[in-house]
């Protein structure tokens, strides 16, 4: 297939430019290694084009991502100081949540979902970002810490140039039903089954 060629040609009535920017969902999902690595090097070309970033990330403890966190934490400053690329935003759920921090109560993490979800609600209303991450968000569904409808509501009807990118084994029927990108990441083999340890650049 030559580049920028299609397989389908859409009778949307739509310019080239339009085709070129619509904002999608897409999801990365399966059991193999590999839905949070492809969704930070979504967010590194993302960063290029000078997007803003935000990145929330659900489950995973605070010992998680440290190397992605703080390459991307860099590209910030690079933002911030030179100009170049896009804002980099990064909100952990639970005790990392600025805005549903109780210090002292004992972690409700369904709660805390809930808020977190609640916050990329408004951001996405507010038009806050191009690009979304939700890291380990399938979760959230899975465990029924939130409504299947109001997210699919939410991401259908979000406005504007906002592309979201959702990680995490299983997700739920009705999110690949709205996806526009949606890839399974299989697993063929994992140095884990050889009994072999995760290891630094590889899993943080
Ligand atoms: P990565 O963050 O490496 O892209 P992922 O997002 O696809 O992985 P997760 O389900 O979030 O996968 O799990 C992350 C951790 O679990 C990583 O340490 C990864 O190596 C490990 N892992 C992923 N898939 C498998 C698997 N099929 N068997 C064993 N461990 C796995
Ligand atoms: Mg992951």
């Amino acid at each position: 297939m030559a580049k920028g060629v299609t397989p389908v040609q859409a009778a949307d009535g739509l310019t080239t430019r339009q085709r070129r920017n619509s904002p999608l969902v897409i999801v990365h999902g399966g059991a193999g290694k590999g839905k949070s690595t492809a969704a930070f090097g979504l967010a590194l070309r993302g960063w290029n084009q000078g997007w803003s970033i935000g990145v929330f990330q659900f489950v995973k403890s605070a010992k998680w991502r440290i190397g992605e966190q703080a390459a991307l934490a860099a590209l910030d400053d690079v933002h911030r100081t030179t100009g170049q690329g896009g804002p980099i935003e990064w909100h952990k759920m639970g005790s990392g949540w600025s805005w549903s921090r109780k210090a002292g109560t004992e972690e409700d993490h369904a709660e805390a979902a809930r808020e977190g979800w609640a916050e990329i609600k408004r951001r996405l209303a507010d038009e806050t970002h191009t690009l979304y991450v939700l890291d380990e968000f399938t979760y959230l569904l899975k465990w029924g810490w939130l409504d299947i409808d109001d997210v699919v509501a939410t991401l259908t009807n979000r406005p504007g140039y906002q592309h979201v990118v959702i990680t995490g084994r299983d997700p739920h029927p009705r999110l690949l039903e709205i996806a526009d990108v949606a890839t399974e990441m299989t697993k063929i083999a994992h140095p884990f089954d050889k009994g072999q340890k995760g290891q630094k650049g590889i899993e943080w």
